[in-house]
């Protein structure tokens, strides 16, 4: 069954094509299955998390996840200092899909949590679809094709390339950034890299 459009109405084409006034029934059956691109941004636990569920759930479609870093693991890649460790009891800070029941702590290290997330990676066979050392530098939506169109740097190369996605997953860790604004005095060069 065809959806049926006004004239002046959005177009919430489910089984046509909109043309001005006109509509155009699409010869598929409705429900017929697409194929779609992902693309997600980030290799942390959300990006883990993503290509799980996305291979849990879909079935036609092609994915990359670009990860501007060497290796997976997001913050636990990232942050190594001293005393660096979770706030949350481990057995509660991990997949609970993949239970890991050796922590050595209570609130386990960060080296631990890498290493964790890598081994996820690992005999989850998710490495082929993910591409470290590769920023997304800007993402677009293009409203006519339906498309998410990205520009990534291959920060090996330098060499800069387009992609595009019918869906754009940011996994890129919204908490990432420093933000000292709300502390009276307070100055981003005033702090040491470990
Ligand atoms: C010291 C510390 C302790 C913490 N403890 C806890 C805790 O106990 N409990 C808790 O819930 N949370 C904790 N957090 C928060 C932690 O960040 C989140 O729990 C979680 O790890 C975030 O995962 P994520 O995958 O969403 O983001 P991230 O781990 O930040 O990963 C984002 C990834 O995206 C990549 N990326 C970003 N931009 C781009 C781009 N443009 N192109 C390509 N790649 C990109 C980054 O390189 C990174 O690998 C803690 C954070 C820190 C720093």
């Amino acid at each position: 069954m065809a959806t049926i459009l006004r004239t002046g109405e959005a177009t919430p084409v489910l089984n046509g094509i909109a043309d001005g006034d006109k509509y155009h029934v699409r010869e598929q059956p409705l429900g017929s299955k697409k194929h779609v691109r992902i693309v997600g941004i980030g290799a942390g636990a959300s990006g883990l998390n993503m290509i799980r569920t996305l291979r849990l759930n879909l079935t036609d479609y092609d994915f990359v996840v670009y990860e501007k870093n060497a290796d997976v693991g997001g913050t636990w890649f990232e942050n190594r200092y001293p005393g660096c460790r979770c706030d949350v009891p481990s057995h509660s800070y991990q997949f609970s899909w993949r239970p890991r029941p050796e922590w050595t702590n209570f609130f386990s290290p960060a080296r631990e949590i890498g290493e964790y997330l890598c081994t996820v990676c690992d005999e989850e066979g998710m490495r082929d679809s993910i591409k470290t050392r590769h920023r997304v530098t800007s993402a677009t939506w293009d409203d006519e094709a339906g498309l998410w169109r990205l520009k990534v740097q291959n920060l090996e190369t330098g060499e800069e390339f387009a992609d595009s996605a019918n869906f754009l997953v940011d996994g890129s860790g919204i908490l990432k950034s420093v933000s000292l604004s709300l502390v009276p005095g307070a100055q981003c060069q005033q702090m040491t890299e470990i």
